[in-house]
């Protein structure tokens, strides 16, 4: 499977997924044109892309996805509370509605859903599992990692993780206290620390790739979210590759695949009702 984070960050966030031929954006921060530059730098093709899963309805999720949806055919798949609050036309856009908890696929990519805790109405994070067995698990904007999303991405072979501030520079930096409060709540984002330890957990043997995303642009660097990675893995063992998402750019284009490819249970073609 090929994965390219195009962007990360609360100026924008798009990941390309692509994989026996199907190709799919989840969330599209960044307009058209700039999602069909970013796509092609990563050797991506806007016009074959099969659909866009959205995680929820922030606004630097989903600027995007209604212009590409429309502009190139695409439907938007998106949980019932996300669809609620996201002020998406359904009269001109394609939606397709999916249960968080469960299962949807698109050609041959699995989407396995799970509820996250943030401030949004519905929101989500994700395991998309290629035809080979090849699972990569995608979450951000978290405000408290559950035991239920522990085990959703545990032993992953790519993991897409929150680092979103170091503590220190939220506490000292310039941010007004009660979004500074909103941030280290349950419902907002993740620091460092709480994301590492969760990483800690998460990653197993499996494991081949770790990327942190959506850091803060001024409340953490991505020196301080490498070395504390570093740290971890050092620790653990654990003999990654570890990427670090930029909001500006795409970070790169990580293929990663199956020691061992064993067939996906998962049943492709499942038709879900559009709405
Ligand atoms: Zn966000
Ligand atoms: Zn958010």
């Amino acid at each position: 499977m090929i994965v390219a984070p195009l962007g990360s960050g609360s100026a924008g966030n798009s990941t390309w997924f692509a994989s026996d031929g199907t190709s799919i954006l989840v969330d599209a921060g960044f307009g058209p044109r700039e999602t069909k530059r970013r796509l092609e730098i990563v050797g991506g093709d806007i016009e074959r892309l099969s659909g866009i899963v959205v995680t929820h309805e922030h606004y630097d999720h989903i600027r995007g996805a209604e212009k590409i949806a429309r502009k190139y055919g695409l439907p938007i798949y998106l949980t019932k509370g996300t669809l609620a609050a996201s002020g998406i036309d359904t009269d001109e856009t394609k939606v397709v509605v999916f249960e968080n908890d469960s299962t949807f696929t698109i050609g041959e990519l699995a989407v396995h859903a799970r509820r996250t805790i943030h401030d949004a109405n519905d929101s989500a994070c994700f395991v998309i599992e290629a035809r080979d067995g090849t699972r990569v698990g995608l979450a951000s904007d978290l405000g408290w990692v559950d035991a239920g999303v522990l085990q959703h991405l545990s032993n992953c072979d790519g993991l897409f993780f929150e680092a979103n501030h170091d503590v220190d520079m939220l506490r000292m930096g310039t941010y007004p206290w009660s979004l500074k409060r909103r941030i280290m709540s349950r419902f907002g984002h993740l620091s460092n620390d709480d994301a590492l330890r969760a990483v800690q957990r998460m990653i197993g043997a499996e494991t081949k790739t770790l990327c942190l995303i959506h850091l803060s642009e001024k409340n953490n660097h991505e020196s301080i979210v490498r070395d504390m990675a570093n740290r971890v893995l050092a620790r653990t063992g654990a003999q990654l590759e570890l990427g670090i998402a930029k909001q500006f750019e795409p970070t790169g284009v990580f293929k990663i695949s199956r020691r061992s490819p064993r067939a996906s249970v998962v049943p492709r073609g499942v038709q879900m009702a559009l709405f």
